[in-house]
């Protein structure tokens, strides 16, 4: 079994960025690169299996905060997306989306936890609807202590850091394999920007024909991050 013992960063880094290298270089197509991710994502949880947190669905305190991805963890959100609703949650999802470019996006991390302007991801019951593709920054933030989240989420205006206890291993492991993807598209040609998360799955939902120039290398229009 994988443990912090067996987790040497530059080789997992080296790792990383080999098989993404090896997947997108031959030509990238969408569905590759959502497995590569999915694999990328699967050889991080595994250096983590066994460790203790305390998320769980219906607790989404922590899903007020900036998230930034790789473009291509957004195009993949998006397909799923497209593969998982009907044609009118989609269009409510898209209205969600574009409402939070207008306002969120423009937000700190306070500004945001103090409107509480939650990831518009996040559904009714309070539970990532896009769980089984969710951002590699997601995957990394675990806390210890579901108290101590609900005290440093409250849209209270304060000086005091919020501090809750988190798995700083497991941030490392899935830092670690950002960077590394991030690198591998560099060097295979591909746009290796991150976005926040909101505006780029609305990108690739309003824009479909942007997921092949990606995957074509072109560079993404620099409007997507004005
Ligand atoms: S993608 Fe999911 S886990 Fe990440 S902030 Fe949004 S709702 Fe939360």
């Amino acid at each position: 079994m994988k443990t912090i013992e067996s987790w040497h960063e530059e080789q997992f880094r080296t790792e990383i960025r080999a098989r993404v290298v090896e997947a997108l270089g031959k030509g990238a197509d969408a569905t590759r690169m959502a497995s590569t991710l999915a694999a990328s994502a699967d050889n991080a949880q595994s250096f983590c299996v066994g460790r203790p947190y305390a998320c769980a669905a219906g607790c989404p305190h922590c899903c007020v905060l900036n998230v930034a991805v790789l473009l291509p963890e957004a195009t993949t959100i998006a397909l799923w997306l497209r593969e998982s609703l009907s044609g009118e949650e989609l269009a409510g999802l898209q209205k969600r989306l574009g409402t939070h470019r207008s306002w969120a996006r423009w937000m700190d991390d306070d500004e945001r936890i103090l409107k509480q302007m939650a990831c518009p991801l996040l559904d009714q019951y309070g539970a990532c609807s896009v769980h089984p593709v969710r951002p590699l920054a997601c995957r990394a933030i675990t806390s210890l202590d579901s108290q101590s989240c609900r005290e440093a989420f409250r849209p209270t205006v304060t000086d005091e850091d919020r501090l809750v206890p988190a798995d700083l291993f497991r941030k490392a492991v899935f830092d670690a394999a950002f960077t590394a993807v991030a690198s591998a598209l560099r060097q295979v040609g591909l746009d290796d920007r991150s976005i926040e998360l909101g505006t780029g799955v609305l990108a690739f939902l309003e824009h479909p024909e942007l997921v092949q120039a990606f995957l074509g290398g072109e560079r993404m229009p620099q409007t997507l991050w004005l």
